[in-house]
């Protein structure tokens, strides 16, 4: 048999969304578990210690790898599974982009044993960090082993960026589990600290989700399966009294690949409308199936955004499907409300439907599903509330970019002043003062924004934002950045790159201490993007040394602090009603992330004593 890996020619391997897929133990997992699915394997057996961090083991009875592919494997851009630009465009495994096992091969010490059913011997492989330090022959059964030990020994920064063991475990877990669900023909037995988490056998996908779920928990799910032409949705939605207090239970498939999607996610939320408490999300198992030349997967090194081809499409479908499923299977008039829940049922109407979308204005094909649009009056206290009320599950990182918003829709509408003209249409009344202060009338008297803060609070809350779901959002450069940076800075900006392209940082390292930036956060000026990441790095680098901060929360705050408008900076209308739409969305709009003042309100009675009007 030939050899299968290639390495991609330069211009499919730019074409390929640049970025580095190994930020926690999670990441190493996905990538090793969709190279033992690409392989064909039938069983996975998946072995983690200490949250993976100091070892991650994956074994497959797939295909298996040649001596000389062995080797080429962990070349960055090495890859059997694409070979033209035109393949880019009908992707048919979950790997494609040939960068995984270079990536952990950098910053883990790995060894991979691998034999094809009809070779004699297989072939051990060991890489350290970027270093091939072995090949040779060895004996092992048919299929893939990979081990992982000590990821990010040399990469500090990144290690710091860990979080709990708990919390990494849980992660891997969450890998694990949608890999199972999505792979029912699959064995998979996953064990952590030699405890057993998953032991499922291959099944049909029903019993497979009763198998992972337990029989109580399935017994919460209704079957939904429905197809046109052009798309095929597959799988179980939650009865509203099984909802939950988060959306980490929501596992939405593309052709099998867990994908995050917000519109698709809103669309199941928006079908359970008037069903759910406050606060609460529906458990939902999804799997989409689309012809892959209809959508692209190349849009984020971890695979999980997708761009449909057509979205606002998949958004209706999903929505009628949905709604249908919980309509035909008698779950709307089942609906009871406890006497003790806030509101009863007019809290529920109220609170539990998502007038209000936080950075949803632009859904794909300019449709405003129903419900979407805020109405025309509403005070400041009561948006806040209501942003309270959804920020735990309506994507706080759904910010629209602050300086590019196209808001309309979903600004803070004031009321109205007869007379009042100053400062845009609508008759919203907004200005801003010394180009530092923006002062806007509220219904009980006027409230003062000190520009930079607000923009520092709401950049901190969507850099946390993006670390806990990884999906940035970048502006390109036209004109790419040259940086010369010292050299513990190159070293820096190494280590922290998979986090600084979490912000939304496009960055190329190209040796000698040069980088060039591409790209920037969405919500970033252009202009200064130099002088944004150095001051961050030096911002970071400070904070790390006096601190017990949490590298994350150090990033994101030094991040907030470099990158958002400052006093001086001219704020046209649209952009100051953005502003304060944003921070409204916050959890925390009146104090900045290092505790200053970010709102001073005046009341309308204070004003009043002060003139003397009683
Ligand atoms: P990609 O999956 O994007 O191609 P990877 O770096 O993950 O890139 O893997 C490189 C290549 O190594 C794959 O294209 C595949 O040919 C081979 N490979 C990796 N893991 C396995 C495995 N478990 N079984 C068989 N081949 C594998
Ligand atoms: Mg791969």
């Amino acid at each position: 048999m030939p050899a299968k890996i290639h390495i991609l020619k330069s211009e499919i391997a730019n074409k390929i969304a640049a970025g580095e897929v190994v930020q926690r133990p999670a990441s190493a997992v996905k990538e090793l578990l969709e190279n033992a699915l690409d392989a064909g394997a039938s069983r996975v057996t998946v072995l983690i210690k200490d949250a993976g961090k100091s070892m991650i083991q994956v074994g497959d009875n797939g295909e298996g790898m040649s001596d000389e592919d062995a080797a080429l494997a962990f070349q960055r851009h090495a890859t059997s599974k694409i070979s033209t630009s035109e393949d880019l465009e009908n992707i048919h495994t979950l790997g494609f982009r040939g960068e995984a096992l270079a990536s952990i091969g950098a910053v883990a010490q790995v060894e991979l044993k691998t034999r094809r059913i009809g070779d004699d011997l297989g072939t051990l492989v060991r890489v350290e960090g970027d270093e091939l330090k072995e090949t040779s022959r060895t004996v092992c059964e048919p299929g893939t082993i990979v081990t992982v030990k000590n990821l990010f020994y040399n990469t500090p920064a990144r290690r710091n960026f860990l979080k709990s063991q708990q919390t990494e475990r849980r992660n891997v877990t969450e890998v694990v589990t949608r890999m199972a669900f999505a792979y029912p023909e699959v064995s998979w037995h996953y064990i952590s600290d030699d405890e057993t988490i998953l032991d499922v056998r291959p099944r049909s996908f029903e019993e497979r989700v009763r198998d992972v779920l337990g029989e109580k928990q399935s017994s919460q799910l209704v079957r939904i399966s429905e197809k046109t032409d052009y798309l095929t949705v597959d799988g179980f939605i939650g009865r509203p009294d099984f909802a939950k207090r988060n959306r980490s239970e929501q596992y939405l498939f593309l052709n099998r690949r867990f994908i995050l999607s917000r519109a698709i996610n809103h669309a199941v939320f928006q079908a359970y409308e008037h069903l759910l408490i406050k606060g609460t999300f529906p458990f939902f198992i999804l799997n989409l199936s689309i012809d892959p030349r209809k959508v692209d997967v190349n849009v984020h090194p971890s695979k999980m955004e997708v761009k449909f081809e057509n979205e606002s499409n998949v958004y209706r479908f999903v929505l009628s499907v949905v709604k249908r499923a919980l309509a035909t299977n008698d779950l709307v008039p089942s609906l009871s409300v406890s006497a003790g829940e806030e509101g009863g049922i007019e809290g529920r109407l109220r609170f539990g439907r998502p007038s209000f979308v936080p950075g949803h204005a632009a859904l794909p094909g300019g449709s405003q599903p129903a419900g979407m649009s805020i109405p025309d009056q509403v005070d400041l206290e009561q948006l806040f509330k209501r942003a309270r009320s959804f920020q735990e599950g309506v994507a706080i990182n759904s910010f629209a970019p602050i300086l590019q918003s196209s808001a309309g829709e979903r600004i803070v509408q004031q009321e109205t002043v007869p007379g009042t003209t100053e400062a845009g249409a609508g008759g919203r009344a907004i200005w801003q003062v010394h180009n530092k202060y923006i002062l806007s009338q509220i219904k009980t008297g006027l409230m003062i924004v000190d520009q930079h803060v607000a923009h520092e609070r709401i950049l901190y809350e969507k850099s946390l934002a993006n670390f806990e779901n990884s999906l940035p959002s970048s502006q390109q450069l036209l004109f790419p950045q040259t940086l010369q940076m010292a050299p513990a800075d190159y070293v820096l900006v190494k280590e922290l790159l998979p986090h600084l392209e979490t912000l939304g940082f496009v960055l190329k390292l190209f040796g000698k201490n040069t980088i060039v930036i591409e790209g920037i956060p969405a919500d970033v000026r252009v202009g200064s993007e130099g002088k944004i990441l150095q001051d961050l790095l030096d911002e970071f680098k400070q904070n790390e040394h006096h601190a017990t901060i949490d590298a994350r929360d150090n990033l994101a705050k030094s991040f907030a602090c470099k990158a958002a408008i400052k006093a001086g900076d001219r704020l046209n209308t649209q952009e100051m009603i953005s502003l304060i739409d944003q921070l409204f969305l916050t959890s925390m709009p009146y104090v900045c992330p290092h505790g200053r003042p970010v709102v001073v309100k005046i009341s309308i009675d204070e004003l009043d004593r002060r003139f003397g009007r009683t």
